[in-house]
């Protein structure tokens, strides 16, 4: 057979070759990426009476039980969650600080292959000002909440620090229909579980921040303090319910739109909320628990509904997108959390403060911020790292132990990292403010 005569038949081949690697036959669907980081959102509060709408979509998927923020505090763990490095490598060390134009984002990586970014955020310190909107095509951080609107009588001018959830969703929503038919990643940020407690509820005409007043009158002993407590816990669940329904609207939607694009959902929180546990309130504080365990879902093809129970931390996430998105392994410091993990750990740390002051627990004691710095979490037990000593137990003060000498010298390394690393600091006015209303100086 010569060579002329083969020229059919080769053609023919080649077609077949084409179908089969798709680049022929039907085109396929666009991609859409979803990641939702709820502000405050205690893992515990991640349940089907909390949640019930959420976590409906969310049960069509795999759910972390062992899941912790790289910090307990807004800026840092959303930093991480958007570059996939640790805390001590990107440098924002607490909220105020500019996530440098030297770190790449999740953001960037997916606009170079082709998605369309769109990025949604509903609270002042993940505002683009403060380097978060790197890599969107499109970054809506305009919102319409303040603290309040009179104060003793007379008009206090407005600023606007926080969205609540209404308004967040309908913003991701004109983003998602700007972007219709191309491939897409949205990251929405909700704000409403985070103090002042009721207002995303409805439950309060103004607004205030309790937590002061709980710390105050705890620490006093004054026997009102359990009421209060009482109520604010109540309040915390309600404005997450009330999250509940507008974010399940939108999850609805994302539902509804699977057969149009290929979908991956991810769900998680940048800290938890002290709400008396250890004797501490809110968060950024410490990195007890109730900080740091947070949800992390994951809804998508290929990915089973049920508990996952290997251990895994926010720098997890990014990579675990990228790697969905055609990526290269290793793109960044986290692990892709496909398959689950063999010796899984969680690794992060407490802020760093201008000045280093001390938290005053609901029984008057004070308490060094420095202690610890740096946390691991191996088969869900907390360790920390406190000087050259590696700690067990939610409070170290109360449980030091001889050093674990592989952990000591990891927190040593981020220590190190962290003592070469610095960020810009934003300051002025409306920086300074915003963050004092939100309780962050
Ligand atoms: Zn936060």
């Amino acid at each position: 057979m010569s060579l002329r005569s083969l020229a059919p038949l080769l053609a023919g081949l080649t077609l077949a070759a084409a179908a089969c690697s798709g680049e022929s036959g039907p085109a396929a669907r666009p991609r859409r990426i979803v990641l939702l980081s709820i502000d405050t959102l205690r893992a515990d509060a991640f349940t089907p009476e909390s949640m019930p709408r959420t976590r409906a979509f969310f049960d069509r998927g795999a759910r972390f039980t062992r899941f912790y923020s790289a910090t307990s505090t807004t800026q840092p763990t959303h930093a991480s969650l958007l570059t996939g490095q640790h805390p001590w490598d990107h440098g924002v060390v607490r909220n105020g600080l500019v996530l440098g134009e030297e770190h790449e984002t999740i953001a960037e990586i997916l606009a170079d292959r082709g998605f369309r970014t769109l990025g949604v955020t509903s609270s002042f310190p993940v505002k683009g000002a403060l380097g978060f909107g790197q890599g969107f095509d499109r970054f809506d951080d305009t919102f319409d909440q303040t603290y309040a609107d009179s104060w003793a009588g007379e008009d206090v001018a407005a600023a606007a620090f926080y969205s609540l959830a209404p308004d967040s969703v309908a913003r991701a929503r004109a983003a998602l229909d700007d972007a219709e038919g191309e491939d897409q990643f949205l990251w929405l940020h909700l704000f409403d579980p985070h103090d002042p407690y009721g207002d995303a509820a409805g439950e309060s005409e103004h607004p205030v921040c309790m937590l002061p007043y709980l710390q105050l009158i705890g620490s006093q002993g004054h026997e009102s303090f359990d009421h209060w407590l009482g109520v604010t816990i109540e309040q915390y669940h309600a404005d997450v319910r009330a999250m509940d329904a507008e974010l399940g609207a939108l999850l609805d939607r994302i539902a509804a739109e699977e057969s149009e694009y290929e979908t991956i959902v991810v769900l998680t929180a940048d800290h938890g909320e002290s709400l008396g546990e250890g004797g501490s309130l809110g968060h950024g504080e410490r990195i007890h628990s109730a900080e740091i365990h947070v949800p992390l879902a994951i809804v998508g093809e290929g990915w089973d509904a049920g508990e996952r129970v290997d251990v895994a931390g926010t720098v997890d996430v990014a990579e675990t997108l990228l790697v969905w998105a055609g990526a290269p392994a290793g793109t960044t410091a986290g692990r892709d959390l496909t398959k689950p993990l063999e010796g899984s750990m969680a690794v992060g740390m407490r802020r760093i403060l201008d000045e280093e002051t001390f938290e005053i627990r609901l029984d008057g004691t004070r308490h060094d911020q420095r202690v610890p710095r740096f946390y691991a979490v191996e088969d869900g037990e907390i360790l920390y790292g406190a000087g050259d000593q590696v700690v067990r137990a939610d409070d170290p003060d109360r449980a030091f132990e001889a050093p674990d000498e592989r952990l000591a010298r990891f927190f040593a390394g981020a220590a190190e990292a962290l003592a070469s690393r610095s960020a810009e600091e934003l300051r002025g006015g409306e920086v300074d403010a915003a963050l004092e209303a939100l309780g962050y100086r």
